[in-house]
């Protein structure tokens, strides 16, 4: 783990352990904000625990983040790359599993990710 001296969140590709942290990700009298920072470091941390590492290709959920402004400006949803790197690791169906996602971050509370994330299921229909 390093010498980190505080963490927003860490998971191990190799242990398939990790953690996080919501103490730090304060968003004065924005709770969506909160929300929305808490959800996508709990899912960029499952993707590390899926074996993803940080992603430098493209804007994706996997971009590393060392503030939690910094963390606001990477999408909710997986790049064209780590989205086939972890649908391959998984063993899952790419199209399903973009249906999904959408309907979680549409259950979740973040319709523009959501949206994102149905352009990107829409656009894919069919493979
Ligand atoms: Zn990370
Ligand atoms: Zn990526």
């Amino acid at each position: 783990m390093g010498d980190l001296s505080y963490t927003y969140g860490w998971g191990s590709l190799s242990l398939r352990i990790g953690v996080l942290s919501t103490a730090r990700l304060a968003a004065e009298g924005d709770p969506a904000r909160w929300r929305r920072r808490a959800l996508t470091l709990a899912l960029h941390e499952a993707g590390h625990l899926a074996s993803l590492p940080h992603c430098t290709f493209f804007r994706c959920l996997m971009n590393g983040a060392l503030t939690p402004e910094e963390a606001d400006q990477r999408p909710a949803i997986l790049c064209p790359v780590c989205r086939a790197k972890l649908c391959w690791n998984l063993d899952r169906d790419p199209g399903a599993r973009d249906r999904a996602v959408a309907v979680a971050l549409e259950a979740a509370g973040l319709p523009e990710d959501a949206r994102a994330a149905w352009r990107v299921a829409d656009a894919n229909e069919g493979q």
